[in-house]
């Protein structure tokens, strides 16, 4: 079946293949079922909590070609849980079976720079940077930019991890040797009232839909809550949800896409994209008539978007670590809800689950 922009639509009873195996794999799959779609994951990990629920699974690495045909064989769509996605796994797929979102968005998730530049490009504010390439670039950055500033590798960094604080000029070797001395960006401090974030979506028929913008908090640079309503203005939340759309738009987009904000004033500061279904909005499966994670399911199927209307409070709060072993108080908490990943190793900072706690709806 075609879609109408020539997209391929999947039929009920389809395949969407999904590249990772974690947490989002594993929700992915799960609100593929009552679609009657069937999830086939592709991770080299055998022990991937993704693996529990799917119809299907490929234990391999990213660049064995020959798994990775015979997965592209087996689905009818392909998606991706996480935004390291090698760029030569999603174009050899992409020369098989349509890639949701298009693997164009990954060169732009994957470098803090490239992201940087294109959000700047279309409109975003983003906050002060300069590319650092060695220890002589950083000491001449923090002189202009001044500190406090925070360096961050260019590649591979999440949940804070590949990043230093410089709070003095005197930082900076300290920092350039935390980096590894890898290619890296220094940001200007955010002196920010709080952050948000908005889960939006775009079908092949070009139509979007966004999210309430959620409230988060961070633990050890870990998402610890994410609260709806945000509470952020109403006028910033407008703002953040039509910065967010006209970045679907540029960008082409087929798909869920996470964007936060740095709020400070009446000023939104974009700091980080995600081409993926996000952490901030596991809230939506309880809260929403349509899932973060249903959404992306049927934009990638080629189906209509359906509803992100929430009718809801909600609370969500990761399970981080030692935190999983709270689950029968979760259990007995009756507006909460439990989710459990699957994983059989409690680790320090490791996300085990999260809990959703829900209130009856109040305004932004
Ligand atoms: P990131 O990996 O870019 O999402 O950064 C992790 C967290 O560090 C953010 O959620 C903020 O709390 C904080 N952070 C990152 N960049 C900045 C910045 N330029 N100014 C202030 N805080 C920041």
């Amino acid at each position: 079946m075609s879609g109408p922009k020539g997209g391929k639509r999947l039929a009920p009873g389809d395949t969407i293949g999904i590249l990772g195996g974690g947490q989002l794999g594993r929700m992915l799959a799960l609100a593929a079922a009552p679609l009657g779609l069937k999830a086939h994951i592709y991770c080299p990990d055998r022990a991937s909590p993704a693996f529990d629920v799917s119809a299907a699974r490929t234990v391999a690495a990213y660049d064995d070609e020959a798994a990775l045909a015979e997965f592209a064989d087996a689905v009818d769509a392909i998606t991706y849980e996480f935004e390291n996605v090698p760029a030569p796994t999603a174009a050899f797929l992409a020369r098989h079976r349509p890639v949701r979102p298009g693997p164009d968005v990954l060169d732009i998730a994957q470098d803090r720079l490239a992201e940087k530049a294109y959000l700047a490009e279309a409109g975003l504010p983003v906050a002060d940077h300069v590319a650092i390439d060695g220890l002589g670039d950083l000491e001449t950055a923090v002189a202009s930019l001044g500190a406090p500033a925070i360096l961050k590798t260019r590649r591979l960094g999440y949940d804070g991890k590949g990043q230093a604080v410089i709070r003095s000029a005197g930082d900076c070797a300290g920092a350039w040797e935390a980096v590894g001395g890898a290619p890296s960006i220094l940001e200007g401090f955010v002196v920010f009232d709080c952050e948000i974030s908005v889960i939006a979506a775009r079908g092949i028929d070009g139509a979007t839909a966004t999210y309430d913008p959620a409230r988060n908090t961070h633990r050890d640079g870990i998402l610890d809550t994410s609260v709806v309503p945000a509470r952020a203005g109403t006028e910033v939340e407008r703002r953040a949800r039509a910065l967010a759309t006209t970045l679907l738009e540029r960008l082409d987009y087929v798909g869920v896409l996470g964007i936060e904000f740095f709020v400070a004033g009446d000023r939104l500061i974009a700091n980080e994209i995600a081409p993926r279904v996000h952490n901030s909005g596991h809230w939506t499966i309880e809260a929403c008539q349509v899932s973060q994670f249903e959404q992306h399911m049927r934009a990638v199927a080629g189906w209509p978007l359906g509803s992100a209307e929430r009718h809801h409070d909600a609370v969500m709060t990761n399970l981080i670590g030692a935190d999983a072993e709270s689950w029968q108080d979760i259990l007995a908490r009756p507006a909460a809800s439990l989710h459990l990943y699957g994983k059989t190793e409690i680790r320090a900072g490791r996300k085990m689950g999260h809990t959703t706690a829900l209130a009856p709806k109040t305004g932004g």
